[in-house]
């Protein structure tokens, strides 16, 4: 690849806020990688795009883009003990479709499959079976890492480990993750068992998923997650639905179900079928989340493919489109156990502020990784989907005062509001995961427009 090969593009995250023009780079093996960098002064990679906000795109005409997506390889994987080692941006879909047919499944599966390993342990990310399995990057074994001066360190938590933790959930900002071993998880059939409840307020929601999180604790399979209808007010705000999966063993099997089902994702499915564009209202969401509620019943023992169930929203490509031209922002935050009373004051805020969400979903969380910037921590998750375009600047401010002062933090793979003011109490190890990064960044080539948002380089 000659410099001249790289091209300018629009591209935006996820949500399709924040839209960049910039120059994108996209070697496609070793020595055209290290031209890449070493040949740009600032730099920001990028894997499949999936985060909501700025996390994969460049500040406004500064740097340029490392796309990662040709490093796609599975290198290696030991059917005896289940570690894989893959390349940095090979999609996780990869991955589980070789390695489930034969038993073994990734620990931790965000809800699509569409990420890269790089942007899966860049952002450490969760799964709704958090309190049990822990994050992505509870099952990274070693990471090789190119820094920005061209040298490739391997890291571990035994091989400079505060580089590795530093690593983890550290957005991309310590260096490209080339390859990384990952330690797979066996299972008895690609099956799950749904029990689904169905709730009539939020502390009935609170109180089902309390008894889901106790179970979780003990079963790293066991994944808890409630859909809220956030359109509902009064003693109703915060019911839902609580749907609590577990593997299913081929005993649980009719005879005629073959233990593994699928070898495609649910994206390659045909999709399901979403309003067109811009069509995400408060009266459509307001009618859709009232018929979903009342047409959900209560029901236990239902057998659903594991697949459908952890990546439900893949079969919906047009999610984001829905919201129009301006997009979507997902504001994600966690907060300790205690702080039931903060989810209510969120959704209260956002009703209130004519923001009630389209989307509305709370999960457990357990304990965190030794990760500075990793954002899990025990307690709740909220992840709430809103159109970008009724986010008038300073609107979120009150509610991350609300998450900050609750001992919480946004969830920065999503971020595209957070003040920056708040992030050092949001993430108060920060300062330890800056001097690393410095250390592993001596050329300071590594930046992002959420780096230079929220400060984190300075
Ligand atoms: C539908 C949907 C559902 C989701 N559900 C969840 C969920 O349940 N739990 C959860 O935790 N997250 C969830 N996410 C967020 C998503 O998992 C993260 O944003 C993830 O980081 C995206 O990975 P990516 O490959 O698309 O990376 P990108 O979006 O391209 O990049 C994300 C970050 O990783 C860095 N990065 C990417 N590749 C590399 C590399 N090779 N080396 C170094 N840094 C790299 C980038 O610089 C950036 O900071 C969801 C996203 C979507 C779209």
């Amino acid at each position: 690849m000659t410099p001249e090969d790289h091209g300018t593009e629009a591209l935006s995250g996820w949500g399709r806020t924040m839209r960049r023009v910039c120059e994108v780079r996209r070697p496609d093996f070793d020595g055209s990688l290290l031209d890449a960098v070493l040949g740009a002064p600032r730099l920001t990679v990028r894997g499949a795009g999936k985060s909501y906000g700025d996390a994969a795109l460049p500040v406004n005409g500064v740097g340029a883009v490392l796309d990662l997506t040709a490093f796609d390889r599975i290198v290696s994987f030991d059917e005896g003990n289940g570690v894989v080692v893959v390349e940095g941006g090979a999609v996780l879909k990869d991955v589980i479709d070789q390695t489930l047919p034969i038993g073994w499944k990734l620990p931790v599966v965000p809800g699509t499959e569409r990420i890269t390993i790089g942007g899966a342990i860049a952002s450490d990310v969760h799964g709704k079976n958090h309190p049990g399995a822990g994050s992505f990057g509870h099952h990274v074994l070693w990471i090789a890492l190119l820094r920005s001066d061209g040298a490739i360190v391997q890291l571990s938590a035994i091989q400079d480990a505060d580089g590795f933790w530093a690593t983890i959930g550290g957005m991309g900002l310590t260096g490209v993750i080339l390859r990384a071993a990952i330690q797979l998880q066996r299972v008895d059939t690609g099956w799950m068992i749904r029990n689904r409840r169905r709730t009539r307020s939020l502390d009935e929601t609170i109180a089902a998923m309390r008894a889901g999180g106790t179970r979780q604790e003990l079963d790293p399979e066991r994944h808890v997650v409630a859909w809220l209808d956030a359109h509902t007010h009064g003693a109703s705000l915060g019911r839902g639905i609580v749907d609590e999966y577990y593997a299913a063993s081929t005993l649980d099997l009719p005879g005629a179900v073959a233990p593994f089902p699928e070898t495609r994702s649910p994206g390659s499915r045909r999709r399901r079928s979403l309003p067109g564009p811009g069509v995400v209202t408060g009266a459509t969401i307001a009618a859709a989340s009232a018929a979903r509620w009342h047409l959900s019943r209560s029901a236990n023992s239902q057998l659903v493919t594991m697949r459908s169930a952890l990546c439900p929203l893949d079969r919906a490509d047009g999610w984001p489109a829905a919201f129009g031209r301006s997009g979507l922002v997902q504001y994600q935050f966690a907060v300790p156990p205690n702080e039931v009373g903060t989810i209510h004051e969120v959704l209260a805020y956002l009703g209130t502020h004519g923001l009630t969400p389209a989307l509305a979903t709370l999960k457990n969380l357990g304990l965190g990784t030794a990760g500075p910037l990793s954002f899990p921590i025990p307690g709740w998750t909220l992840a709430v989907d809103l159109p970008a375009r009724l986010l008038r600047p300073g609107i979120m401010h009150p509610i991350d005062k609300l998450v900050a002062g609750a001992g919480g933090r946004v969830y920065l793979a999503k971020d595209a509001v957070t003040d920056p003011e708040l992030f050092p109490l949001m993430y108060p190890r920060w300062p330890a995961w800056r001097r690393t990064r410095h250390r592993l960044d001596p050329a300071g080539r590594w930046t992002s427009g959420l780096a230079e948002r929220l400060g984190l380089l300075s």
